[in-house]
């Protein structure tokens, strides 16, 4: 059973999923999504052109493929494939594919248009894109996600490349999954192309320092706002929630700095010590797919989820998915800085309550584009036929994140706005300069 979708998936009070048959709506932008109210905020700043906003309010292309995949019991299944191509006003499309069962096209959409503004702000020569299968990847053999992966990247093949769009690892996927994205589309047009994805294992023209990235840029972008605060990173207390391949790098990297990470937490539940937890201990732990829920080393007090994001802390780091500060918990983060390692952790209610508060969110769109920014030199050194060493890759992060701090932080300054509008104002700005410039086609 195929669910194809309207063209906008932005449009107000509609249902996202309509049959094939409804004609195309108009496009219009919807004021209660979170990265439209966050443009419509930055466009009100920057006095723009109305027409403009809704342009950048509208996805560019907007994917559904059926993807079929043959079981291993012999049956067939038909996937729903996305993939939402917000904007190529600066480069090709880019952005991650998300394998998870709560993938919508219009959360794809979201973090589409996300991805847009996190290019604009790093500025790295990307517009923004954001694919995904709603699929539970851990219920699946590895000879089913190959088949899915290919089938999908197959259906795909016209509208992705090195200079269209190029896809990554997000949620549920990781190098395996490009290395067969990279394979099927190289197939398909005659010659290896391993620019068309990032986030690939080394011998295929990955970069060093891909998988850890984007916590090494957590860490980078948390050292620098403790900073503006006054404080040191080393003996910070740091609660993450999360110990994907984010919240994970990002502990240890946390831990090497001697910063004190005293929670964490995945989707069973997590663990907490105001005195610090060993995260070399946690990774070991949890490397053969064990639950942190299950954690049996002694010093460690079990705690909920919920539990995690109200502990009291100088950084608290949601390292998980959407939508987990919200009006309920906001008013109880006793956290002074929130660093979005997550892709829209904090909804529009609840960034409200926050800046009410005086606690600093450092928005997503800065604090986890240290992923894309390796991305970005894992295309560099592939189209140059040159790779660098780990220190080289990861001396560029650093000076890409610190420079879009300091940017995002002169911003907040100048206009005394909160960091998210003093980022999306730059975003939006970088991306209209370039649009006026381009002018409109035809
Ligand atoms: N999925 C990551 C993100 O949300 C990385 C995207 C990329 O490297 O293109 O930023």
């Amino acid at each position: 059973n195929i669910e194809y979708s309207c063209l906008n998936p932005f449009v107000k009070g509609r249902s996202m999923v309509t049959s094939l048959n409804d004609s195309p709506s108009p496009a219009y932008i919807c004021p209660n999504d979170m990265a439209c109210s966050n443009l419509d905020r930055a466009a009100q700043i920057l006095r723009l052109d109305p027409g403009v906003v809704e342009v950048l309010g509208t996805p560019h292309r907007v994917l559904t493929v059926s993807v079929p995949v043959r079981m291993d019991n012999g049956r067939i299944r038909v996937f729903a494939g996305h993939r939402v191509q917000h904007c190529n006003v600066l480069g090709p499309y880019k952005g991650g594919m998300r394998y998870h069962p709560d993938v919508t096209l219009r959360e794809v959409s979201t973090l589409a248009m996300l991805m847009t503004w996190k290019c604009a702000l790093m500025g790295i020569p990307y517009g923004g894109a954001k694919g995904g299968i709603a699929v539970n990847p851990t219920t699946l053999s590895v000879g089913e996600l190959e088949r899915l992966t290919r089938r999908f990247t197959s259906e795909l093949v016209r509208d992705i490349g090195p200079q269209i769009d190029i896809p990554a690892p997000d949620v549920g996927t990781g190098p395996r999954e490009m290395a067969w994205m990279m394979d099927t589309y190289s197939m398909s047009i005659g010659h290896a192309s391993p620019g068309v994805v990032t986030g690939k294992p080394l011998s295929i023209g990955g970069s060093k320092g891909r998988d850890a990235a984007t916590g090494r840029g957590v860490v980078i972008a948390t050292r620098e706002a403790l900073d503006t605060a006054g404080l040191a990173l080393r003996g910070a207390t740091i609660a993450i929630q999360g110990f994907g391949k984010v919240g994970k790098a990002a502990a240890l990297i946390f831990q090497q700095h001697g910063a004190r990470v005293i929670a964490l937490s995945d989707g069973s539940g997590g663990i907490y010590n105001p005195d610090g937890l060993d995260i070399e201990q946690a990774a070991d732990f949890v490397r053969d797919g064990s639950r942190l829920a299950q954690y049996p080393f002694p010093g460690v007090k079990p705690i909920a989820n919920p539990e995690l994001l109200t502990l009291p802390c100088d950084v608290l780091v949601p390292a998980a998915l959407e939508h987990q500060i919200t009006e309920a918990n906001a008013a109880r983060v006793r956290a002074r800085l929130v660093v979005e390692a997550a892709n829209a952790p904090t909804t529009m209610e609840a960034d409200r309550i926050l800046e009410e508060r005086g606690v600093t969110v450092l928005p997503d769109i800065l604090a986890n584009a240290g992923g894309v920014v390796v991305s970005y030199l894992e295309w560099v050194q592939g189209l140059s036929y040159l790779f660098w060493d780990e220190e080289k890759v990861n001396l560029e992060l650093e000076k890409l994140m610190v420079g879009a701090y300091a940017r995002v932080l002169q911003q907040a300054t100048q206009f005394r706005l909160p960091l998210r509008p003093a980022a999306y104002t730059l975003a939006v700005g970088r991306v209209v300069e370039a649009f006026n410039h381009r002018g409109l086609y035809p």
